[in-house]
């Protein structure tokens, strides 16, 4: 699928005069949807723009797991699930992990179940996962919709990386160092959407442009999790 850098949409903006891009007759199909990019590009914020936007109950956040410690005011089963390292590797070996992954030094993955149940319900299953992350479950689920979410330059995603003071010295310059590598992969995404500075509104709006054009194509019905 061609990429519009600019606006996040194939085949841009436009005149307002052209005709719909989808054939709105045709059935909404509940979309397994990746949100990713990396990190401190605003992953969470934009979820958080998605949520107060409000899409309940067609959109579903999928909580996803993670061995890495809890945050202050994060909280279990609804930021992340947390899981101690055994824990977290039983469900692994359990196939129960639609993928699982070590980013920055801690475990995270995804729930089959979770997914499953957004897509029985009819509803968009929406995952907001790392790059390495996304590129397996795009390999297990082709039909997933990949939206690949990039900084106006790396000098931006920096300075929100060292703003944010969750990090040590060390984590910072491995994330730093892994989202140099993370942009340079964008071209594997249906889709990439700038986030630009204090426009987070703008880009949840594109997210949902494009989840609106997408979820009537039938090649993007989930056949199996
Ligand atoms: P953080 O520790 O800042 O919450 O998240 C670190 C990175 O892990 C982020 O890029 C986040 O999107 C990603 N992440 C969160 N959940 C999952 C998951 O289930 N699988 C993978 N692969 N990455 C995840």
């Amino acid at each position: 699928m061609s990429v519009d850098p600019i606006d996040g949409v194939p085949g841009g903006g436009g005149p307002t005069h052209l005709p719909p891009l989808v054939d709105t007759s045709e059935p909404v199909h509940p979309l397994l949807v990746i949100i990713s990019g990396p990190s401190g590009v605003g992953k969470d914020t934009i979820i958080e723009a998605l949520q107060r936007r409000g899409h309940l109950p067609a959109y579903h956040y999928v909580v996803t797991c993670t061995t890495r410690a809890r945050r202050p005011g994060e909280i279990d089963d609804v930021s992340y699930n947390f899981l101690s390292v055994p824990e977290f590797l039983a469900l692994r070996e359990a196939g129960e992990l639609l993928e699982a992954n070590e980013v920055h030094g801690n475990w995270y993955g995804t729930p089959k179940a979770g997914v499953r149940d957004a897509l029985d319900r009819g509803r968009h299953a929406i995952l907001k996962i790392d790059v390495q992350g996304a590129e397996v479950v795009k390999s297990r689920v082709p039909e997933a919709l990949l939206i690949f979410v990039v900084p106006p330059s790396l000098e931006t995603l920096v300075e929100h990386l060292k703003a944010r003071r969750t990090e040590t010295a060390e984590q910072l310059e491995l994330r730093q160092r892994n989202a140099a590598i993370e942009l340079a992969r964008k071209d594997d995404y249906d889709y990439v959407v700038v986030n630009e500075e204090g426009r987070v509104d703008v880009t949840a709006e594109r997210i949902e442009q494009i989840i609106a054009q997408e979820e009537r194509r039938a090649s993007r019905r989930v056949v199996t999790v």
